[in-house]
């Protein structure tokens, strides 16, 4: 019939969806020459059904410039290649081309119109398990695109597919929600009309419903010839189910003519069966029998449906009813063809729907003990990870207390070096106290003894010390006893001893030097002392000192004897006048420096 393959091949319903595409997109093609080429693939798009010729050529015109095209216009192109082969019912060829679009356009509102045709595809080829299976994913995609067309497209489709299969609440719902808010070029009457052929298969309508008289209206106000008499033979419907015939004959009549301008095969076929069926329930047979053979005119051999099935009843009671008996059972196989091929294709639709919901319900629920085991191993994990952490806080700590530890016993050791250092060496000149120097001494004389070694022994005592603390001060006196310690320093070796035994009085105890040197050494020191010179506030002072010398040669290794016979020299050089060195065993002025 020069139809184009939806609206042969599709049961009246879901021919509806492609129908609608025919009729409402029918865009200015007017300014379709120009140097855009997204804009002439979106015209192409446009005209695709409502002026087929056309696009063809545009779409061949469009392939020989494929070179020119970005990525994103090849993808256009690719799908527009993709719908054509659909609508040609070349489904082979179709398949690949939309299921790579779907795959590798990234193009979601692409991707979800390609889905929608190949879902449609499926449908139409029995293949209700993929299609279904599709329709799942169709609707988990359709968030990721906003594109309005896609969304109406996408839904429109699921709508008819969901009806197909029974699930008429779900169909009227999608359609619901596309009237909401219809893209540009599309007004309520196509999704309106979906609800209400939904609602009626749901029986939820009566030939009064006022939703059905508010899409009447929608379809009658955008001029939509096509769902107008759509709708109204869903109201022929209900008028014969609510046992009205004459009412129904009275609407078929009157829109009969329009239905044959239409052109639609659905609403014709439809129109001739309702028009059977009035007529039998009112007993005008011939009237009857003209009707359901002329909806058995419009149909090809194969076709299966429900509306073929109501004309081969209607058929069927006639000759029964006029005792043509071959002719009734002739009517009532091909009423039980077409009733068990109806009923087959519904059940395997609603199979496939059910087993695709059940695959959902699987999937969700694999999804969901996924979650939980990956919950439950996070939870592992920052188990593990808060473990960690404790053992790594227990190592800073160990490390920290240990730390404090080092700290405590490093600054306790200093402490006590500190103190040992206090009390073994003098506050004011920062040599060996009394105490320490002699311990000292004691111990280094006894290891000489034992290699026979020489050492010398001073006692170094300030001339008339008192006399420059009253002159000069207390702290003068200090200074004086800092700089002589200053100087006997720079005459010593490392290895000597030295020591402050108390108030003005140092000793001093030479290693390895013998009595001549150690007399040289001292005199030394004396004559240094002699001749240092410490400023005071108002004049430069001046001192000496006397020293007493007792060496290991005369008086053996013992520190007391040594200490003695020091003391001795050192009384008899004051004695003697004071600023001078006297050896032990000299006499006072024997020798004198
Ligand atoms: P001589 O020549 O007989 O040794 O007479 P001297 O005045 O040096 O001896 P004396 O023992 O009479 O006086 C020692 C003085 O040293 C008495 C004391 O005030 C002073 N003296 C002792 N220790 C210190 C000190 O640490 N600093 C100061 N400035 N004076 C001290
Ligand atoms: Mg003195
Ligand atoms: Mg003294």
């Amino acid at each position: 019939m020069g139809m184009p393959r939806q609206w042969r091949r599709f049961p009246p319903w879901p021919a509806l969806v492609a129908m609608a595409f025919c009729v409402t997109m029918r865009p200015s093609i007017a300014q379709i020459h120009t140097a855009d080429l997204g804009l002439q693939l979106e015209q192409a798009e446009s005209v695709r059904t409502a002026d087929h010729p056309r696009f063809l050529s545009r779409l061949s015109l469009l392939r020989s410039q494929a070179a020119a095209m970005s990525m994103r216009e090849r993808w256009h192109l690719r799908y527009l290649e993709a719908w054509e082969a659909s609508f040609e019912g070349d489904y082979a060829g179709a398949e690949p081309k939309l299921r790579d679009v779907i795959d590798h356009s990234e193009d979601p509102a692409l991707s979800v119109k390609a889905s929608a045709i190949l879902m449609d595809d499926w449908g139409s080829n029995k293949r209700y398990e993929e299609a279904f299976g599709l329709a799942n994913t169709l609707v988990e995609g359709l968030p990721a695109t906003h594109d309005k067309l896609a969304h109406f497209v996408a839904l429109s489709y699921l709508s008819q597919l969901l009806r197909s299969a029974g699930q008429y609440e779900l169909a009227a719902a999608y359609a619901h929600d596309m009237a909401q808010d219809p893209p540009a070029g599309e007004t309520a009457c196509k999704p309106l009309t979906m609800q209400m052929t939904a609602l009626y298969e749901w029986h939820k309508l009566t030939s009064s419903s006022p939703q059905l008289q508010s899409a009447l209206d929608a379809c009658q106000a955008a001029h939509d010839s096509v769902f107008t008499h759509t709708l109204l033979l869903v109201k022929g419907s209900l008028h014969l189910d609510e046992n009205q015939p004459s009412k129904a004959i009275q609407l078929l009549q009157r829109i009969a003519p329009g239905v044959r301008s239409d052109q639609y095969y659905s609403n014709m076929l439809t129109l001739q069966v309702q028009l059977a069926q009035a007529y039998l329930k009112l007993g005008k047979d011939d009237a009857a029998r003209k009707a359901a053979l002329a909806a058995l005119a419009l149909s090809d051999p194969g076709d299966i449906s429900e509306t073929l099935r109501d004309a081969y009843q209607v058929l069927y009671s006639l000759d029964k009813k006029q005792g043509n008996t071959a002719a009734a059972l002739a009517d009532y196989e091909h009423y039980v063809a077409q009733d068990v091929g109806y009923l087959n294709d519904v059940s395997a639709r609603a199979l496939a729907y059910a087993m695709a919901k059940q695959h959902v319900i699987v999937q969700k629920l694999e999804t969901e003990k996924l979650s939980r085991e990956n919950n439950i191993l996070r939870l592992q994990q920052a188990l593990d990870g808060k473990a960690v952490e404790t053992i790594r806080l227990y190592v800073v700590l160990l490390l920290v207390v240990l730390a404090s530890a080092v700290f405590w016993l490093l600054r306790l050791k200093r402490s006590q070096l500190h103190f040992k250092k206090l009390s073994s060496t003098d506050g004011l000149t920062g040599v060996y106290n009394h105490q320490h120097f002699m311990g000292e001494a004691g111990r280094a004389l006894h290891q000489l003894e034992r290699r026979g070694g020489a050492a010398c022994l001073f006692f170094i005592d300030l001339d008339n010390f008192k006399h420059i603390n009253d002159t000069h001060g207390h702290p003068m006196g200090d200074a004086v006893l800092r700089r002589t310690v200053t100087i006997c320093r720079q005459q010593l070796r490392p290895t000597d001893l030295f020591g402050r035994l108390g108030g003005e009085e140092f000793g001093i105890l030479l290693l390895d030097c013998t009595r001549e040197q150690g007399i040289a050494i001292a005199e030394r020191i004396r004559r240094a002392i002699d001749v240092a010179k410490v400023q005071g506030d108002d004049d430069i002072i001046m001192f000496s000192a006397s020293v007493g010398l007792a060496s290991t040669e005369y008086c053996g290794h013992e520190l007391q004897r040594l200490c003695r016979e020091a003391d001795a020299a050192l009384y008899r050089a004051k004695r003697a006048g004071r600023n001078r060195v006297i050896a032990d065993t000299e006499e006072d002025g024997l020798v004198e420096a």
